[in-house]
């Protein structure tokens, strides 16, 4: 149970910038995609503040087993989660021929289902909390702890020092549960249409065969 101290060091740092924010008057909210490797950052988070709005970005592309497992965390962990969607009706996310956009132009996809409903809640609040790791892919490794996003809010990036084996030290040690998919061979999941399985990598597991390896939402909402 006993944690590695770079780990506590990791969560003490956690701590000490939610605590600023506080004191600063600043307020936070999280997005998370509910796969078993964003739990160590609610867990964290739920045990220091845990009214901290969670957002889930509702596509209605979901697996069913990820808006079940959303659920179990949230009720484990005592979530204040929050689910938010696009405000264009799927019947308007169809092509010419009339297939759902995400078989055509997969980025105008993400805009209307990700980049888009998160707007406002840039302008709402002061902090977007979100989980992005720096061993993700080459552009997360670029990105720092807090950066300016292009509405009013900043973002706070606290896993990002955290390394892949940093995460699943603490999913073991904590026990904290497993997206139903995971022992299916599923490493990265999102949205069902543009989940790939097997996946070769953690970022291999979307939109197969194109160079798309971000939904926006860490590329689009970051001010340049
Ligand atoms: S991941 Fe796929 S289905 Fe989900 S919003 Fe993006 S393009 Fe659409």
């Amino acid at each position: 149970m006993e944690l590695k101290e770079s780990i506590q060091a990791k969560i003490a740092a956690i701590t000490e910038q939610l605590g600023a924010f506080q004191e600063a008057c600043q307020r936070p909210f999280i997005t998370s995609s509910f796969q078993t490797h964003s739990l160590p950052m609610l867990h964290v988070i739920s045990r220091i503040q845990p009214n901290v709005p969670v957002y889930f970005l509702q596509t209605g592309f979901h697996f069913p087993e990820t808006l079940a497992f959303r659920d179990q965390v949230a009720r484990e962990f005592g979530l204040n989660l929050q689910n938010v969607e696009s405000h264009v009706p799927k019947i308007q996310q169809r092509n010419a021929i009339g297939n759902f956009y995400f078989t055509s132009d997969p980025d105008y996809c993400c805009f209307l289902n990700k980049t888009q409903p998160m707007q406002p809640l840039l302008d709402q609040y002061d902090v977007w909390i979100n989980g992005v790791r720096a061993d993700q892919n080459a552009n997360r490794k670029n990105l720092r702890p807090i950066e300016e996003t292009p509405q009013r809010s900043f973002r706070y990036h606290p896993m990002l020092d955290w390394t892949k084996q940093e995460i699943w030290e603490y999913i073991g040690k904590m026990d904290l549960p497993r997206h139903p998919l995971d022992s299916q061979g599923y490493i990265s999941i999102g949205c069902e249409p543009c989940t790939v399985k097997p996946s070769l990598d953690d970022r291999d597991g979307r939109w197969l065969g194109q160079q798309k390896t971000e939904c926006g939402l860490h590329t689009e909402l970051v001010k340049k």
